[in-house]
């Protein structure tokens, strides 16, 4: 192993020497992969290919005492540092060039409490594989709208899914937390140790050290739910994107709505909406049916389908390995002149693949007063995302591009941003990540003094520690 050209936190190069980096190697359970090893050409991908970064070292954690090693290590040497959970979000911050991958993605145990109705899972499971333990006992916890996605990335932002419209965002569902600082101390966090701690870990994202495992509360869900998803003809998009409003606006706990326009296989631009309903199968039925009645449909996929299968609903419109770029913000309520807006821009579309969706709040996710954790949207009716996929590298300018283009004729409508949409500083710049943390900023700033002072922990939506 020859000398190492590494990257540090105050983004100067430095030479590791061979002697510390295989030091390090021999500290890990896991594994430590650097450029030209085996493997590691397939541990610096993530689920957007759009993401092409090259990291010095990634250190393959295989439990917690990996983690306080690598942590030490990043430490002492002052590295540049990520952190890699479900390795699923779209601008990538999980991977840093040069720096260290502090990568849990080989960390997956779930343990199942159903008499206390909670679980603990490690920072590298899937919500896919932390449904599939909870519906063994008939639980769930709310978990974003994809199997593949992390509950890590996803709980630490917010999470909005499938079931926030009866039990709020996944961080609301967060009870407790392993982490491990940046000092290198591992820390039990709950209610009652480490409080502040808690409470920035709903929703204030990666930037207060490494988590390790995840405690959650569980809910009674389904197993059977009714989901899927209804396509309508593009020509009466104006009139079903006012429709989406309106029936999304007021729905009962038990319903979570997305809804905009895509492309179907055939190339015609469509109407979209995807619906979950977790209550009674036949309430539901009644409650879905101004959504049939709204027609008629290119297609109605909408039926009665194990939970486990309704968080895979929306997986072939957004595999992995495509090239992806995001835009996402809040948004209050879905106006006429958003609606037109939204037209106007589709209509030039530059990829089928691409999208443009609300994904709806509301219900128990607003109910929460907005500084009982570090998410602060609370008032926020949507997310409203514009999602550019596409398949040529080559191609990548020009999708970017119209995205931020959309994204800016959209922004008198909407009111902030999603943590979990949103990249690095040097991607969105101070004021964006700012509004994206809304009037909890200033309290996430002091605790990041108090756990993180050196700011270790930047490589995300990075809230610099207040002096
Ligand atoms: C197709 C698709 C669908 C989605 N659907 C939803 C949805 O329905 N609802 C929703 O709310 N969001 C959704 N998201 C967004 C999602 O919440 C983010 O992409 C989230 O960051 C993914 O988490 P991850 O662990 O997979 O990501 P990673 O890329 O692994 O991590 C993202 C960031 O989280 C932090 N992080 C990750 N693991 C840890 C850890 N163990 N300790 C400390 N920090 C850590 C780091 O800062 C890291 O950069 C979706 C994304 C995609 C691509």
């Amino acid at each position: 192993m020859p000398d190492l050209p590494v990257m540090t936190t105050r983004e100067t190069d430095m030479i590791l020497g061979e002697a510390t980096v295989q030091g390090f190697k021999t500290s890990l359970r896991g594994s430590l992969l650097c450029p030209g090893d085996a493997g590691y050409e397939d541990a610096r991908k993530v689920w957007n290919a759009n993401v092409d970064k090259w990291p010095a070292l990634i250190a393959c954690c295989a439990g917690v005492a990996d983690v306080i090693n690598a942590v030490h290590f990043a430490r002492t040497h002052h590295l540049l540092v990520s952190v890699r959970g479900g390795g699923h979000n779209i601008p990538g911050n999980c991977v840093c060039h040069g720096g260290l991958v502090i990568d849990l993605s080989r960390m997956r145990g779930i343990r199942v409490d159903p008499m206390r109705r909670t679980a603990r899972a490690e920072g590298g499971v899937k919500w896919g594989a932390f449904d599939h333990e909870t519906q063994a006992f008939g639980l769930a916890t709310p978990g974003g709208t994809d199997a593949d996605t992390g509950i890590a990335g996803l709980t630490l932002g917010g999470g909005i899914g499938w079931l926030s419209g009866k039990y709020g965002l996944a961080c609301d569902n967060l009870i407790a937390a392993d982490i491990v600082t940046a000092d290198g101390q591992f820390r039990h966090v709950n209610a009652s140790e480490h409080p502040d701690l808690l409470w920035g870990l709903r929703g204030g994202g990666g930037n207060f050290g490494v988590v390790t495992s995840f405690a959650y509360q569980l809910h009674p869900v389904g197993p059977l739910v009714l989901a899927g998803i209804v396509f309508y003809p593009f020509a009466q998009a104006r009139e079903f994107l006012r429709f989406y409003r309106d029936f999304s606006r007021q729905i009962p706990d038990e319903l979570n709505t997305i809804g905009g326009l895509g492309t179907a296989h055939d190339g015609a631009k469509v109407g979209v909406m995807a619906v979950c309903y977790s209550g009674s199968l036949e309430e539901g039925e009644r409650v879905l049916r101004p959504i049939r009645e709204f027609g008629p449909p290119l297609a109605d996929h909408i039926q009665t389908m194990p939970y486990t299968a309704a968080q895979q609903i929306l997986a072939p419109l957004a595999p992995a390995g495509r090239h992806y770029y995001i835009k996402s913000h809040f948004i209050r309520e879905i106006s006429d002149g958003a609606i037109d807006t939204m037209l106007a821009h589709f209509a030039t579309v530059t990829s089928p693949l691409s999208a443009m969706i609300f994904q709806q709040l509301g219900n128990a996710a607003s109910r929460v007063p907005s500084g009982d954790t570090a998410f602060g949207h609370r008032n926020a009716g949507y997310e409203w995302a514009t999602l550019s996929a596409w398949l040529d590298p080559a191609e990548s300018a020009g999708h970017i591009q119209w995205t931020r283009e959309f994204s800016q004729a959209m922004r008198p409508f909407t009111q902030g941003f999603y943590v979990n949409q949103v990249g690095t500083e040097a991607d969105e710049g101070v004021d964006l990540i700012r509004e994206a943390f809304g009037a909890n900023y200033q309290r996430l700033a002091d605790l990041k003094r108090k756990y993180d002072p050196t700011n270790l922990f930047r490589h995300n939506q990075n809230i610099p520690p207040t002096v």
